[in-house]
């Protein structure tokens, strides 16, 4: 006789999943430690297994290279003082390196607000003079990183191979990337952006298990409409999400494609934010501009209110 193994989940799991957003994501039957069900209560986390409605709605502010320490401290003071019990959501703030501690203190207990990094790099340790490893990341506070942002492909170099790396690397070291795809303006108007995004997509999460693909954010982000004004209509970035959310399907499953958080990423703003979250396979948002001023980016994580 075959016995099917149920999938064990450990009191480390559940620490993992507290750290980012308090989802577990399995579609395996499963069974709980005696520790990890001591946790599950503690550390509020849920386990999802199917279906589009597991999705949190995560909104993230790239402060990019803005704000000086004094200044980072107030702006996430603001955030937190204005998150309430937000339940169905969540916030992270990505400040540059210099403040992520700073602001780790600002917002420590906060509920539903989180801290990731702009950046990432692919190795432990060592001779890489100017990086920041996933160690320093995690104890500076981070629970995200964003991973291949536009400007890092356009000024510094980043490639879906370098991106694929450092996917790796967070995951290995349960840091939650939010990966950024998105086709030029030029790409869009010869009718490119399915299989430049399909071909970002496809390097991002090469050699990635489904497991671990389930773990991944994913950002849309139309280069156009970056620090531009511009925004992609609800009626292009849905499409496009849809199409993104195929391409996580062909490479994993229908299942751990529901549960992946589609974020989109250009020139959002409270003005905006209704439209395109009202969109199905619109998770979330990942906005530059609008998170630097507390009153913006509270009025995005409030969006519904
Ligand atoms: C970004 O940098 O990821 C971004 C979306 O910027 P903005 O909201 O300013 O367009």
């Amino acid at each position: 006789m075959i016995k099917k193994v149920m999938k064990l989940i450990q009191y480390v799991d559940i620490l993992s999943a507290s750290r980012t957003g308090g989802k577990l994501f399995t579609d395996e039957k499963y069974v709980l430690t005696p520790l990890a069900k001591e946790a599950l209560k503690r550390h509020n986390v849920e386990i999802l297994n199917g279906g589009s409605s597991m999705r949190k709605i995560i909104i993230a502010g790239n402060w990019k290279m803005n704000m000086t320490n004094d200044a980072a401290i107030e702006l996430s003071k603001a955030v937190a003082a204005g998150m309430g019990e937000v339940k169905d959501r969540i916030a992270v703030m990505c400040p540059p390196f210099t403040a992520l501690s700073s602001v780790a203190g600002a917002i420590s207990g906060v509920n539903g607000l989180y801290l990731g990094a702009q950046n990432i790099f692919y190795e432990d340790k060592g001779a890489y003079t100017g990086e920041i490893s996933p160690d320093m990341l995690i104890s500076s506070g981070c629970s995200f990183c964003i991973i291949g942002h536009s400007e890092r492909r356009k000024y510094f170099g980043e490639t879906d191979e370098t991106v694929n790396k450092k996917v790796k690397k967070a995951l290995e070291k349960s840091l939650t990337p939010i990966i950024c795809v998105g086709e030029t303006l030029e790409e869009r108007e010869s009718h490119r952006e399915l299989n430049v995004v399909k071909k970002q997509i496809s390097g991002a999460l090469s050699g990635l298990s489904k497991d671990d693909i389930a773990k991944v954010v994913i950002a849309y982000e139309p280069v156009w409409a970056i620090g531009t004004g511009k925004t992609a209509s609800p009626e292009q970035a849905q499409a496009m999400h849809a199409y993104i959310r195929e391409q996580v399907a062909s490479l994993s499953d229908a299942v751990v494609s529901q549960s992946v958080s589609i974020l989109y990423g250009g020139s959002m703003k409270p003005s905006n934010v209704k439209g395109l979250l009202a969109c199905a396979d619109i998770d979330g948002g990942l906005i530059g501009g609008a998170s630097l001023k507390a009153e913006d980016f509270l009025k995005l994580v409030h969006f519904d209110d």
